[in-house]
């Protein structure tokens, strides 16, 4: 069996969570990562399970603990590793900038690995491998060199083999001696990996192919060049080969041609075919850019084989962008995301160009009562609301592929008056529709008895009927261009629709219950044969004690929902989802994103900021143009209301007058459900009609649209009515988006 040995720097990095150029400022940061090109390589050759060592040097700090103890987790030999109790592990500061290149601060030549001799001890560890690989970026100093030489010379004089990746950074190849050091470790070289122009750095070749030609021709077995995402390329003197790139979601490039190269090297060694060998670290590479981190992404080959596998099987041609949000608040960019469920399309149109402007995809949900494969109260199936939403977005120029959609409460929940069996027949019918409508995130809710059952439903079965509910799903997706769903399990919520009862306090939930959920739904998703879509539940929907009545908001009080918080740390992979997040106060949603409740929930506080708008807008079309209309918007709206009371009737209590009052202005706000009404939509046609291509003056948006003032003072929002009603929508997304940037 070979041993493979490398040479060179070990690091933390320390990487800035903003976009920018450099370090001439304050700004946020996170690390430390265990780092450095040649220990992210030897780390994927350990997990590979390939005979593997590295020569270095670190600080008796913790920056050297965190990395002895990966490198030593991940199968790597680290008696190679010299702890100096008194210097410093190096480390290097990485800020990326907005077009995608890496501003570094450097520390490694005044480092613990700024110095790396070859003592008697050392050089026996050598003498054991057969094999070196040479990292450009380690030939920093004058004594590495002289170690990674000397190492050179003794494997190979056993009969062993060199391979050599120049990674080269501008600020590296400032060092004195560099390019001395490049040519000599090249002439020792039998496989060559540079990525792009590095190719030309040795040669006078003007084409890839005399480049390719000239290195051999110097005695060089192979060269493999890498290409970033458009893949990486095999010449030798007797083949030349390619492959493209697995088309993953890039989150950060740092390390794939380090992993890349090391799967490359323990294929190549271990005498696997150049395609064979091409593939996996191919895989491998791609694996590594959809992690955040340097050495996160590293592979066990386990998990390459099953990514290729997944890969030719065209289902996972794009992770589903949920997939990790667990893992979000570990790096840069947001930590939560609001989910938008509403079917207004002004709401659906704000969210879009609120996402725009935060770079963000928009999530938007339906739920099983609204949109079902029988028209639901919308009228629309799931493929119907995907062709509306997408209209929207065309319209409005919003990528497609930026909307994600999700499907709230599926489960029983619209046919619970049926026998079980029938009721849960008509949610798997509901589940594939939404499937195959390209929803990607389903919220499986089965907790509710059906006909002739308990109203609450005992964990196992609820557990199990979910279960079902998701292999149904997962049969349903499929096909290439797919993106598999995730899930979200549990109801600690009222019925959806909203509560029925007025509120004063609500109970948090049981932080057992929430661990016991999760634990029911783990062992019923195996037993239906659906473990790999249980991998795939991203989130468990519990009540952090929020929620609103028709005059009354919850408030969330951060300190009764502490132990609940804490119980994630044993959720491996999971967030928590909020319902009913709606008027909290920005510090609250801020609160609930960084106690881990990353998804939100909003809807009536989205409809609820519209109606104000509209209201708002009723009153100056009242005020410019009194002879205008028959009827306000509000005595429309009055009307139909009463005329079909039965979306508000079973809400709203009290006397005629508080009954008034609440079917306009209740926080629950069943005032959404007349919109889409031809009598409601005809008055609002008519004054957006009216109002349309007129300045509104200042002073009456002073006055009746308090909210926009500001903005529209600043410029931000042009003094008309289609975008002050947007405006009034977007100032409740801005503090939920803000929310999830914690
Ligand atoms: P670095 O030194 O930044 O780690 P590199 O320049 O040495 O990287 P790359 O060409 O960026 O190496 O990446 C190595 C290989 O990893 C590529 O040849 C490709 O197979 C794979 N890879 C890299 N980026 C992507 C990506 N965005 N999508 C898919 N595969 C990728
Ligand atoms: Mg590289």
């Amino acid at each position: 069996m070979h041993k493979i040995l490398t040479i060179g720097e070990i690091l933390v990095e320390i990487i800035a969570t903003e976009k920018g150029d450099g370090f001439r400022k304050a700004t946020p940061l996170i690390g430390p990562f265990p780092s450095g090109a040649p220990a992210i390589f030897i780390d994927q050759a350990g997990k590979l399970g390939q005979p593997c060592a590295i020569i270095s040097r670190v600080g008796g700090d913790d920056f050297g603990t965190v990395n002895l103890e990966r490198l030593k987790g991940d199968g790597v030999d680290i008696s190679g590793i010299e702890v100096d109790p008194l210097a410093t592990t190096g480390s290097a500061f990485v800020r990326y900038r907005p077009d995608g290149s890496r501003a570094f601060v450097f520390n490694i030549r005044d480092s613990a690995c700024g110095k790396i001799t070859l003592d008697e001890r050392m050089t026996r560890l050598v003498g054991e491998c057969s094999h070196v690989h040479v990292m450009g970026s380690s030939l920093y100093a004058p004594s590495v060199v002289e170690s990674i030489l000397a190492a050179i010379g003794i494997v190979k004089a056993g009969g062993g083999t060199v391979s050599f990746d120049p990674n080269l950074r501008p600020e590296i190849l400032k060092s004195p001696g560099m390019r001395e050091a490049l040519l000599t470790v090249l002439a020792e070289t039998d496989l060559f990996l540079p990525s792009g122009d590095e190719l030309f750095l040795f040669t006078e070749a003007k084409t890839e192919s005399q480049a390719v030609a000239e290195l051999l021709a110097s005695g060089i077995k192979a060269v493999v060049v890498k290409r970033g995402a458009a893949g990486a390329s095999y010449f030798d003197a007797g083949a030349a080969l390619s492959l493209p790139g697995f088309p993953v979601e890039e989150i950060d490039p740092t390390g794939a041609g380090d992993c890349f190269g090391a799967t490359f090297v323990s294929f190549w060694l271990n005498g696997a075919s150049p395609r064979e060998a091409l593939e996996f670290a191919a895989a491998s590479g791609a694996r590594a850019v959809m992690h955040f981190g340097p050495m996160e992404g590293a592979s066990t080959r386990a998990e390459l084989e099953r990514f290729i596998s997944e890969q030719q099987a065209g289902l996972i041609m794009q992770e589903n962008h949920l997939i990790d949000i667990a893992r979000w608040s570990e790096r840069p960019g947001p930590r939560g995301i609001p989910s938008i469920c509403s079917a207004h399309p002004l709401v659906i149109e704000a969210a879009m160009l609120r996402a725009h402007r935060e770079k963000a995809p928009v999530l938007i949900e339906a739920t099983c009562n609204q949109v079902n494969q029988d028209g639901g109260y919308t009228g629309m199936t799931p493929e119907d609301f995907t062709r509306f939403v997408g209209a929207i977005a065309d319209r409005i120029e919003f990528p497609r592929e930026k909307i994600l959609l999700g499907g709230d409460h599926l489960g029983p929940n619209p046919w619970k008056h049926l026998p079980a069996d029938e009721a849960m027949a008509k949610a798997e019918a509901m589940i594939t529709a939404y499937a195959k409508a390209g929803f990607t995130k389903l919220h499986l809710d089965t907790s509710m008895g059906c006909a002739g059952e308990p109203t609450a439903l005992p964990d196992a079965t609820t557990a199990a009927r979910a279960a079902r509910l998701a292999a149904v799903a997962e049969d349903a997706v499929g096909g290439r261009g797919g993106v598999l769903p995730v899930y979200i399990i549990g109801t600690e919520v009222p019925i959806p629709g909203g509560a029925l009862e007025e509120l004063d306090t609500l109970e948090v939930t049981a932080p057992e219950a929430a661990i016991e959920t999760v634990r029911v739904h783990r062992a019923a998703f195996e037993e239906a044969g659906a473990a790999g879509a249980f991998s795939r539940v991203v989130g468990a929907v519990v009540q952090p004690g929020v929620e609103f009545g028709n005059e009354n908001v919850i408030a969330y009080d951060r300190a009764r929902a502490e132990k609940l918080s804490a119980t994630l740390g044993q959720l491996h992979g999971m967030v928590f989802e909020a319902h009913s997040t709606d008027y909290q106060t920005p510090d609250a949603l801020r609160e609930l994103v960084a106690d881990g409740f990353a998804i939100l929930k909003v809807g009536p506080g989205l409809t609820f900021a519209l109606r104000e708008a509209l209201y708002g807008l009723d009153q100056i079309a009242a005020f410019l143009f009194p002879a205008a209309r028959e009827r306000t918007l509000a005595e429309v709206t009055e009307a139909v209301m009463r005329e079909e009371p039965a979306n508000w009737a079973k809400y709203y209590h009290g006397s005629a007058e508080e009954q008034r009052l609440q079917r306009h202005f209740s926080y629950s706000d069943r005032i959404r459900y007349y919109w889409p009404h031809p009598k409601a939509a005809a008055a609002v046609d008519e004054l957006m009609s009216l109002l349309d291509g007129v300045a509104i003056p200042e002073t009456l948006i002073s006055q009746f649209l308090a909210g926009s003032y500001a903005r529209v003072r600043n410029g931000e929002v042009a003094p008309q009515a289609k975008p002050l009603a947007l405006a009034a929508v977007d100032a409740v997304l801005q503090d939920y988006f803000a929310a999830c940037r914690v």
